[in-house]
C-alpha cells in the first residue's frame, strides 16, 4: 500500500539510501523480506504496538505492514525527451503511490558539481511536468477530434486544457483549483499529482546546521521533507541492532531514515494502521484514513468485504491490557460495529462475514 519511488539526479545518493532503507530492517524482523531485485525492496515496518499485541495474545507469528521502495534511476535533464536512459523509468514512477525526491546537499568527492538542491529540484520538477504535459497533450489532440461527434467529452477536454495551463507554472498537486480537479485527473496516471517527500541528503558534518535546515525547509515549501545522511544511515544499518541505537544517539539522530520516511509517507498519503490479532498470528494492515470497516476488511480478503456482516473492535492497548479477546469481551471492552464504522488508527478488528456472499 505504501510504495515509495526514490527519484533524483545521478549521484544524489538514491542507491545509498535504498541500501540503507532495505538493509536496516532485514535484521530487525524475522520476516522473509529483503531486496526483491537490485532496485526493489520490501521492508517491514517496525511497530511496537504490533509486537506487544502479539505477545499479549500469544500469537504464533507476527506480520508487520510493509513499505516497498524502488530505486528509480534515469531522471536527468532532458529525460522526458528521451535523454539518458530514455523514459522507461517514467512507467516505474507511475506505479508508485508517492515519490521520495532525493536531493544532494553534499559535495561529491572528486567532482566540481556545486551543491545546489533548489536548482536540482527545478530540473527534476521540470522533467516530471514535461512528462505529464506530453500525456495530456496527446489526450487533448485525440479529444479535439472526438468531441465534434460527442459533445459529452467537452468537460474532459476543458479539464485537460486547465491542467495543461497549470503545468506551465507548477506541479498539478500544487494547483489551487477546486478540490475535485485532482480527483478527475487521477485516471490519467500523472506524475506531478503524486505526493512527494523531499529527502535532503546532507554531509554528516552539516546535519546539525540549523541555518541550512531552514534554507532546505524553504526549498521544500509546503511539501514534507526530511534531512539525513544516506551514507551514515547505511553504515548504521550494517551494525548489530543492539548497537544501532547507541550510534544514533552519539550522532544525535532521533529516528531512522526509514522511520521518518514511513511517517511522512503515511501522512502524505493519508494512511493508517489497524491490526488483527489471534493465536495464529498478529498482523498490521495499512489502509487509508476514513475507510469504513467493510473496505478495511477487503484489504485482508475480498470475501470479507463482499460478505461483511459486522466487526468486533477494540483499541490495541485495551487488548494488550486485557491479555485476550475473551477477557476483553467479559470486561465489555469489545464493541460490535456495523458497516458505517470508520476504522481508527490502532484498532484491532475481528470481522464477521458471510462466506457465500459475493460468490456467483
Ligand atoms: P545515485 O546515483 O543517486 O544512486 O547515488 P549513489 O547512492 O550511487 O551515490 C553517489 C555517490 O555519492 C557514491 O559515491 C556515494 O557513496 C556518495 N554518497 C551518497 N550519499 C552520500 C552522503 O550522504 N555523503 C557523502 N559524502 N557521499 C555520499
Amino acid at each position: 500500500m505504501l510504495s515509495l519511488g526514490l527519484v533524483g539526479l545521478p549521484n544524489a545518493g538514491k542507491s545509498t539510501l535504498f541500501n540503507a532503507l532495505t538493509r536496516q530492517n532485514v535484521l530487525v524482523a524475522d520476516y522473509p523480506f529483503a531486496t526483491i531485485d537490485p532496485t526493489t525492496g520490501v521492508v517491514p515496518l517496525v511497530d511496537d504496538r504490533l509486537d506487544r499485541l502479539a505477545q499479549a495474545v500469544a500469537s504464533a507469528r507476527c506480520l508487520p505492514a510493509t513499505v516497498t521502495f524502488v530505486d528509480i534511476a534515469g531522471l536527468v535533464k532532458g529525460a522526458s525527451q528521451g535523454e539518458g536512459l530514455g523514459n522507461a523509468f517514467l512507467s516505474q514512477i507511475r506505479s508508485m503511490a508517492a515519490l521520495a525526491i532525493v536531493l544532494r546537499v553534499f559535495q561529491t568527492p572528486g567532482s566540481p558539481t556545486p551543491v545546489a538542491p533548489k536548482e536540482d529540484l527545478d530540473i527534476l520538477s521540470t522533467e516530471l511536468r514535461l512528462a505529464d504535459y506530453q500525456v495530456l497533450a496527446k489526450q487533448q489532440q485525440k479529444l479535439v477530434r472526438l468531441v465534434r461527434g460527442d459533445p459529452k467529452l467537452k468537460p474532459t477536454l476543458d479539464l485537460i486544457g486547465a491542467a495543461l495551463a497549470d503545468l506551465d507554472q507548477q506541479s498539478l498537486r500544487s494547483s489551487s483549483r477546486a478540490a475535485d480537479y485532482q480527483t478527475q485527473l487521477a485516471s490519467f496516471g500523472l506524475l506531478t499529482l503524486k505526493p512527494v517527500i523531499y529527502v535532503f541528503n546532507l554531509a554528516a558534518d552539516k546535519l546539525g546546521d540549523a541555518q541550512l535546515a531552514g534554507q532546505l525547509a524553504a526549498v521544500a515549501g509546503s511539501d514534507p521533507h526530511l534531512i539525513l545522511n544516506a551514507q551514515l544511515e547505511e553504515e548504521i544499518g550494517r551494525l548489530a541492532p543492539s548497537e544501532q541505537a547507541d550510534f544514533r544517539e552519539a550522532y544525535g539522530l532521533a529516528e531512522t531514515g526509514l522511520g521518518q520516511l514511513k511517517q511522512l509517507g503515511f501522512e502524505a498519503l493519508g494512511l493508517q494502521t489497524f491490526f488483527t490479532a489471534g493465536p495464529k498470528e498478529s498482523r498490521a494492515w495499512t489502509i487509508r484514513r476514513g475507510w469504513p470497516a467493510p473496505k478495511a476488511a477487503g484489504v485482508i480478503h475480498s470475501d470479507f468485504e463482499a460478505g461483511f456482516i459486522a466487526a468486533d473492535i477494540i483499541g490495541w492497548s485495551e487488548l494488550v491490557e486485557s491479555g485476550s479477546w475473551a477477557a476483553a469481551r467479559t470486561a465489555g471492552q469489545v464493541r460490535t460495529e456495523g458497516r458505517d464504522y470508520v476504522i481508527a488508527d490502532g484498532d484491532v478488528a475481528e470481522f464477521k462475514f458471510n462466506p457465500q456472499s459475493g460468490r456467483r
